[in-house]
């Protein structure tokens, strides 16, 4: 090994954290997100929030590409975050869960904040929602 190649894997092992926790919501697949998303909120069943019934295969695709899947039984209009903790959340969902993961694991937010370039506020605002008690 020279000494060039050497000083740049030292240099590539400095930034290497810093880079992923940067670009980690941009490298996860969307689709599997979804599917995640969809086994941790509805057990993988696609159902009326408001009655229960069991959405369409039409309106189970709508509801998982992130349109509304609405209700043959009462015409609710149902909405994939609608009827979870991440409804009304403005920033993508795959950041909200880089940041729960990382709460999670005892990250302050104000690291998670510099780590990510999102607004501390918006960090705080997150962590209040997640845990109440841990946060400022
Ligand atoms: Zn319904």
């Amino acid at each position: 090994m020279t000494e060039t190649s050497q000083s740049i894997e030292i240099e590539q092992c400095r930034k290497i954290g810093a880079q992923a926790l940067r670009d980690l919501p941009d490298l996860i697949d969307d689709s599997k997100l979804t599917e995640w998303f969809f086994q941790f909120f509805y057990d993988g069943q696609a159902c009326c929030f408001r009655c229960g019934a069991e959405l369409s295969e039409r309106s189970r695709r709508s509801f998982l590409d992130g349109r509304v899947g609405s209700c043959r039984a009462c015409g609710k209009q149902n909405r994939f975050f609608g009827g979870t903790i991440l409804a009304g959340i403005k920033t993508n969902a795959t950041s909200f869960l880089l940041v729960a993961a990382l709460l999670s694991v005892g990250v302050s937010s104000r690291d998670i904040a510099n780590g990510t370039n999102l607004p501390l506020s918006t960090v705080r605002m997150w962590q209040k929602k997640l845990n109440p008690e841990t946060a400022p």
